[in-house]
């Protein structure tokens, strides 16, 4: 591999599976009779809000009794460690990676939560997003402006993701694009593979099995998160 400087690297549910955090493909117990695109589009809360709250405040209930695994904390080494800069972009709107970091001064400008994060809310009155960890069901008042106007910080399907410009000016600048725990079905993150490579980078994919874009990447390493990352992590910092 030519000489890394600047690493993108995406992250997806997979990540998060060994926390205890289902993926998106297996969600399942008391919502299994509900597909998640039912509940995660502007028209599903249109329809039955309060289908989408109380899916909603389950997840984020949830997530809090979830810890990072040897995956996120082997990510945040990364990011503190590297002589370059390595920009971590998250489909997962859980705060693993957060935590992960939290206690390596990783700055906030280099975790990219393209599909907002569980513990914000945001208000559709005022448009401002608080700091959110209990329910939403119960219509609590925006601590901004005080209207019963909350709903999950998160990008449905049909809305335009968080910080793009953002990420692609990381992807114009990478080396190198590692896709870790997705299975390249949801764009545009699934597209980020064919605009890194368009743009010279080496590409790497690490999942459990072969995603749907597996044919893009230049390298695939297969197995749990908690195994490949940490090895790939350490291989990387012994460069
Ligand atoms: P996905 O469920 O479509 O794909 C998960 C991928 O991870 C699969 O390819 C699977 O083989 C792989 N995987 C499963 N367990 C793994 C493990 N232990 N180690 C490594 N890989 C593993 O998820 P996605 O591609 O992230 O897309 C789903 C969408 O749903 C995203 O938009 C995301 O925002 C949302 N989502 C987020 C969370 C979260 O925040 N933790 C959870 C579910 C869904």
């Amino acid at each position: 591999m030519a000489a890394i400087r600047n690493i993108v690297i995406l992250t997806g549910a997979g990540v998060s599976a060994e926390s205890g955090i289902d993926t998106f493909r297996d969600s399942g117990g008391v919502w299994e009779q509900h597909r998640v695109e039912d509940v995660a589009t502007p028209e599903a809360f249109a329809r039955d809000r309060d289908l989408v709250l109380r899916f909603y405040d389950m997840r984020r209930e949830a997530i809090q009794t979830r810890q990072p695994n040897a995956a996120h904390l082997a990510l945040a080494k990364l990011q503190a460690q590297w002589p370059g800069r390595v920009t971590l972009v998250t489909q997962n709107v859980d705060d693993l990676h957060d935590r992960a970091a939290a206690a390596l001064g990783v700055t906030a400008a280099d975790l990219i939560h393209m599909h907002g994060e569980h513990l914000n809310a945001w208000c559709t009155a005022c448009d401002v997003r608080s700091p959110w960890a209990g329910p939403l069901l119960d219509r609590p008042a925006c601590p901004s402006c005080g209207e019963a106007a909350l709903r999950p910080d998160i990008v449905w399907f049909g809305e335009m993701p968080y910080r793009m410009e953002e990420i692609f000016a990381a992807l114009r600048e990478a080396d190198l694009f590692v896709s870790i725990g997705t299975s390249g079905a949801v764009y545009p993150a699934a597209g980020f593979v064919r605009n890194a490579r368009d743009l010279g980078a080496a590409t790497l994919e690490l999942n459990l099995e072969p995603s749907q874009g597996s044919l893009w990447f230049d390298e695939a390493r297969h197995g749990p998160a908690t195994v490949v990352v940490p090895a790939w992590v350490e291989e990387m910092l012994a460069r």
